[in-house]
């Protein structure tokens, strides 16, 4: 049995813990909020007084945090009070540089570390189907693997330190972009008469065809499980869609690389989430182009 330490147990690290628990595993958890805890301690978890204490018995330790400044101060406290050898596995999203500094400080302390974001969403964490991108070493990645195994469903080792974060924000600018992209699509369409299901029928079997449309599609009617029919409620907030599109952004400038549809759709989810929609699923996007003139 292999003790884990958990860091973190909101709307995503609780789901996490309560599957490893599942999965046999003594799971040690902590969070700064004691209604996480007690969610957490009705799941199987242990609760320990604060980080260093969950850390100091674990042989694996995992953290699911808000952002990068949050990751860096639990490893700057817990590293070195760390069982030599430990494992350390950060799945927040968090940007690629403070991702790399973890990995320093954990190398610095005798320990082995992998960032690994994952995609899925609260849905995928409850039901053990995440998928997880992981960077690292591939000694690394070998230890983490069978425990992500028990909270997600593909585990892709993307390359060296910080290369998970990397894959989650491509993915996300991808998704970000490609939403607004079928929003448009169908926005337009209804003004020049055509129906819902006519383009869906058409696009998502032509060269149109992406996630954003099949999967996740923006309109009530063609995809009856998406969050369009059930009143834009998340699914995936449109503010954790902007906080992406933010890493996305931040990491360009950092290396230089043009991402110009990024950028905009960075800016048109900043309006949206300004007008107050930041809890609204981020397809709810199509009903703000719907109302947006044209320049
Ligand atoms: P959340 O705010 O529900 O959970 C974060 C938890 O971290 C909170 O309970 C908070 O109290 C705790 N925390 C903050 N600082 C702490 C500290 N120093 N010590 C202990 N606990 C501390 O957020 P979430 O939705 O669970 O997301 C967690 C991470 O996963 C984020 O980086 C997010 O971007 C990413 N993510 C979220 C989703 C989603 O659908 N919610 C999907 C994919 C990735």
């Amino acid at each position: 049995m292999t003790t884990v330490a958990f860091i973190g147990l909101g709307h995503m690290g609780n789901p996490m813990a309560a599957n490893l628990v599942k999965a046999g595993h003594k799971v040690l958890g902590f969070d700064l909020l004691p209604e996480n805890l007690s969610v957490a301690q009705g799941n199987g978890v242990t609760i320990a007084a604060n980080a260093e204490a969950a850390v100091g018995e674990a042989d694996i330790v995992i953290t699911m945090l808000p952002a990068g400044k949050h990751v860096l101060s639990v490893y700057e406290s817990v590293a070195k009070g760390a069982r030599s050898g430990a494992l350390f596995i950060d799945s927040s999203t968090i940007d690629v540089d403070s991702a790399r500094e973890a990995h320093e400080i954990a190398q610095k302390n005798g320990l082995l570390s992998v960032d690994a974001p994952v995609s899925g969403g609260i849905g995928g964490a409850a039901a053990g189907t995440l998928t997880f991108m992981v960077g690292g070493s591939t000694e690394a990645f070998l230890e983490a693997e069978p425990v992500l195994k028990h909270m997600g469903a593909r585990i892709v080792h993307c390359g060296e330190a910080g290369n998970g974060q990397a894959a989650k924000i491509c993915n996300n600018m991808i998704l970000g972009i490609s939403m607004i992209g079928v929003s448009e699509a169908f926005t337009l369409a209804e003004k020049l008469g055509l129906s819902h299901q006519a383009l869906f029928d058409v696009a998502s079997t032509s060269s149109g065809q992406c996630w954003s449309l099949t999967t996740y599609c923006p309109v009530p009617g063609p995809v009856p499980t998406s969050p369009a029919n059930n009143d834009y409620k998340p699914g995936f907030a449109a503010a954790l869609m902007l906080k992406d599109l933010r890493l996305s952004q931040e990491a360009a400038q950092s290396v230089g690389a043009a991402t110009p549809l990024g950028a905009h759709a960075e800016e048109i989810y900043a309006q949206f989430g300004a007008a107050g929609n930041e809890a609204t699923d981020f397809s709810g996007i199509i009903n703000y182009l719907r109302d947006a003139k044209r320049q």
